[in-house]
């Protein structure tokens, strides 16, 4: 656990040292190198299901101002002494741009039963940090936190690889579903829901999920293997847009399959699935957030940041508590929601063994606890 005060901005990232602009130099050549090598292999590089939706133009578009920004950021990082930073990122843009840059041809694109998604990392990472940073920005929880806090690196690895693996996911869980629990799916059932209208659909496909996933949620709560999964999420001590992503890989995979079941099972418009997979990011992210927002009287019916910030809580009383993802009244009738009028927690993290902070001890952990395991502190 940490106090809020370790995450002050360290000296390097202060405004006009040219930190700030190293990093994001680094991070635009990198994404700019990522997006051509995407463009030269799709089947491969890319996730289907996304890429049937895209808008070449506009990517390309998009690509070209990013490889802008970099050149435009490295040159500022190199004139303020930022020498290593700066070059790693220009030399990717170089790369990038002797590739083919904003007018990389699209290669072949044709049905492979292997691919990774760098479409949807560079895709998500751009539009999420863009849109989060600045609202973390417009109404912190914490102004001093920074945005490269201590551990960045750590769960920004959590989202590289949570990202590249979206459509392996996607291909498990749909398998696993199809093969599990057809006999359980009635056609009457499908046709009486498709027949409802928009709104009581996605309000219905909300409670479902939340349903199942407060379930596997209490299950991993409840200790041994479940909750050295789970307490990798949990070991995060600082709170912001980022640390929704640190999940272990099995995590992901046993809660992906618990919510997809209700889906699966009752057998949505695919419009609503579509508009509640687009959500579902949105919120998860949200409630992470190093925001301050207060919903008055509506927390007591929808998870806010609020209610998940006390889900972290290392906190007497926090502990084992909120549960629900979509719905606190779901914490509510099963007697584990915890509010404190007005207040915010303190510390965050598990006070009683976490994971070491590195990629590998995180998925280790599971396994090999007293190897992978962070000191047990008093
Ligand atoms: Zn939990
Ligand atoms: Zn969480």
């Amino acid at each position: 656990m940490s106090d809020i005060s370790s995450d002050v901005i360290p000296s390097r990232f202060r405004v006009g040292c040219g930190g700030l602009s190293a990093s994001l130099c680094v991070m635009f050549g990198t994404l700019s190198l990522l997006s051509v090598l995407a463009f030269h292999f799709p089947a491969y590089l890319t996730i289907p299901e996304l890429r049937a939706g895209y808008d070449i133009a506009l990517l390309r578009a998009g690509l070209a101002a990013i490889m802008a920004a970099c050149g435009a950021l490295g040159l500022y990082a190199l004139m303020k002494g930022r020498i290593v930073p700066a070059s790693v990122g220009l030399i990717a843009l170089t790369f990038a741009a002797l590739m083919g840059g904003a007018d990389t041809p699209v290669g072949t694109v044709h049905a492979s039963p292997f691919y990774i998604g760098v479409d949807w990392f560079v895709i998500g990472l751009l539009s999420t940090g863009i849109v989060f940073i600045a609202l973390e920005k417009a109404a912190p929880l914490r102004p001093d936190q920074a945005v490269l806090r201590r551990e960045w690196s750590l769960d920004l690895m959590h989202f590289f690889i949570m990202h590249l693996l979206l459509g392996f996911y996607l291909m498990i869980t749909h398998a696993a579903l199809t093969h599990g629990l057809s006999w359980a799916r009635f056609d009457t059932v499908v046709t009486f829901i498709q027949s409802l209208p928009f709104i009581a659909q996605f309000l219905l496909i909300m409670l479902s999920v939340d349903l199942a996933e407060y379930a596997i949620h209490r299950w991993y709560h409840r200790g041994g293997f479940g909750w050295r999964i789970h307490a990798v999420h949990h070991s995060s001590e600082t709170m912001d847009w980022l640390a929704s992503s640190r999940l272990h890989l099995l995590e992901a995979l046993f809660t992906r399959t618990a919510s997809l079941a209700p889906i699966f099972l009752l057998g949505f418009d695919t419009a609503v699935v579509n508009s509640y997979a687009m959500f579902v990011g949105i919120h998860a992210t949200f409630i992470h957030a190093n925001v301050r927002f207060d919903f008055g009287w509506l927390e007591y019916f929808f998870v806010t940041p609020r209610h998940h910030h006390w889900h972290h809580a290392d906190e007497a009383g926090a502990h084992n508590t909120n549960f629900a993802v979509h719905f606190s009244f779901i914490d509510r009738m099963f007697g584990t929601l915890y509010m404190p009028q007005n207040a915010w927690p303190a510390l965050y993290g598990v006070s009683d063994g976490e994971p070491a902070p590195d990629y590998i001890a995180h998925l280790a952990y599971p396994f090999f606890p007293n190897w992978a395991g962070k000191r047990v502190k008093a």
